[in-house]
């Protein structure tokens, strides 16, 4: 039941719903979801999990004593799984048409604006919808936010009102008042239209770092509706690694739906290639999904570091030096490998950072990712590799002179500088462990010194 006021200003009560207030939105589901709440499949298996684009709320007849009209109860006619903002849009006129025209009493029209209603039932029970305040002559609209079922629409009743000069008759809608001094007639329209924004995502840096945690930020265009923000609930992140030609890591593995690794907002993860995210969202209710492209680079640095992935020796033309000494040498043999492995053993003994770098360098020999050149071909340089590079992936590559295990390969065979092989490949390693040339001495980084032997 609910109470309004008749056209003549009698406080009247009348049947039907009237729901008044608009149901406020929870902060969860405006606000972009951790990746940790899967509330659905990443693609929907039902249409149920979308909200629907448009329904029309299935108004029954116009009551010929009242004028009111409504849904038939326990009827839903349109399903929310999500907040979701929508335009209503109540049409309609009704026509009054005195039975007394004795009254003076003339027939008129009544427009829908605050008259209408819709109302929905949200998953908390909590009731909420609109009497459409905002319109004029046979149409009235509302922007408001649902969230669960569409239940309850249709027209108020009117009111009764009572006839001066007439001992007081009462007279109008009222059944219980006995007197039918009109005949409304007409009938109400009340569809409900999703309102549609399209899924944005963005990295804050499109450019990394290998090994660097890239975030991917989500959002909605437009982001709002006037007052109403556009509701947006992550469903999930998918990552799908780059092929090796493009830059891809050949040891990263594509992600379905968990492809966040920080399981705050934003969604963070390591890059160890070039890939794609592929975020998807339920957009004010509806399931999207968009792309967003990651290119990952070694860290740009002087002298014998090398800035791409393991080179694609099939374009040798168009590769640099480092690359391209790469693709002459070879994996040592079994002579050289010995002396590496002696190397790597001294190394080892240093222990900390140095057992750090002989296992990264184990790693590289074993895959045949180390080759080793000839010298007199490459004189420019005496090896390279990514900075960054790591123990795995693309960019876990190391170029290295011959000079290095034929001639300098031990403290007894050391070069016209005084380094030796030890030296170098706790160099070469380094880089790929992210370390650095010395900012006054390109011959050394961080720790070559500490692990290549002194
Ligand atoms: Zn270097």
């Amino acid at each position: 039941m609910g109470f309004i006021f008749s056209r003549r200003g009698v406080l009247t009560v009348v049947s039907g719903t009237v729901l008044i207030s608009v149901g406020c939105t929870r902060d969860d589901v405006t606000q972009p979801a951790t990746p940790g709440r899967r509330l659905f499949p990443t693609t929907p298996v039902y249409d149920l999990d979308n909200s629907p684009d448009q329904v029309s709320a299935p108004v029954g007849a116009t009551d010929p004593w009242t004028g009111g009209s409504s849904v038939g109860t326990g009827v839903t006619f349109g399903t929310y799984p999500y907040a979701t903002v929508v335009v209503a849009t109540a049409s309609g006129m009704l026509t009054r048409t005195p039975n007394y025209s004795a009254t003076g009493d003339v027939a008129d029209s009544w427009g829908p604006t605050g008259n209408a209603y819709l109302g929905y039932r949200d998953k908390y029970n909590s009731t909420g919808g609109t009497n459409f305040p905002h319109g004029s002559g046979s149409t009235a609209v509302d922007t408001l936010l649902v969230q669960g079922v569409l239940e309850a629409a249709g027209r108020n009743g009117y009111g009764a009102r009572q006839y001066d000069g007439y001992n007081g008759v009462w007279c109008g809608a009222q059944r219980p008042e006995h007197n039918r001094c009109d005949d409304w007639s007409g009938g109400s329209t009340i569809t409900v239209q999703r309102l549609n924004a399209e899924m944005t995502a963005w990295p804050d840096s499109e450019v990394v770092v290998v090994g660097s945690v890239v975030h991917l930020l989500q959002g909605a265009t437009p982001s709002s509706w006037g007052s109403f923000g556009v509701p947006f609930v992550g469903a999930g992140v998918d990552w799908i690694p780059s092929d090796t030609s493009n830059g891809g890591d050949p040891n990263d593995q594509p992600v379905t739906y968990w492809a966040c690794q920080q399981y705050i907002s934003p969604c963070g993860r390591v890059i160890t290639g070039s890939g794609t995210f592929r975020p998807a969202a339920y957009i004010n209710g509806k399931w999207k999904q968009t792309t967003v492209s990651v290119r990952a680079i070694p860290a740009v640095n002087s002298g014998d570091n090398a800035t791409h992935p393991r080179p694609k020796c099939e374009n040798y033309a168009s590769l640099d030096s480092v690359a391209k000494s790469w693709c002459d040498g070879s994996p040592p043999d079994s002579t050289q490998r010995a002396r590496i492995d002696a190397a790597l053993a001294n190394m080892r003994s240093i222990g900390g950072i140095c057992v750090t770098l002989a296992n990264i360098g184990d790693a590289v020999l074993n895959r045949g990712d180390l080759h080793l050149y000839s010298t007199s071909s490459w004189p420019g340089f005496g090896g390279g590799a990514p900075q960054g590079g790591g123990a795995s992936g693309g960019y876990s590559w190391v170029t290295l002179a011959n000079g290095w295990t034929n001639n300098y390969y031990d403290a007894s065979h050391k070069d016209g500088s005084g380094r030796d092989l030890q030296q170098l490949l706790a160099h070469e390693f380094d880089h790929l462990n992210n370390g650095r040339h010395l900012t006054n001495d390109n011959s050394k980084t961080t720790h070559s010194d500490q692990c290549g032997g002194g």
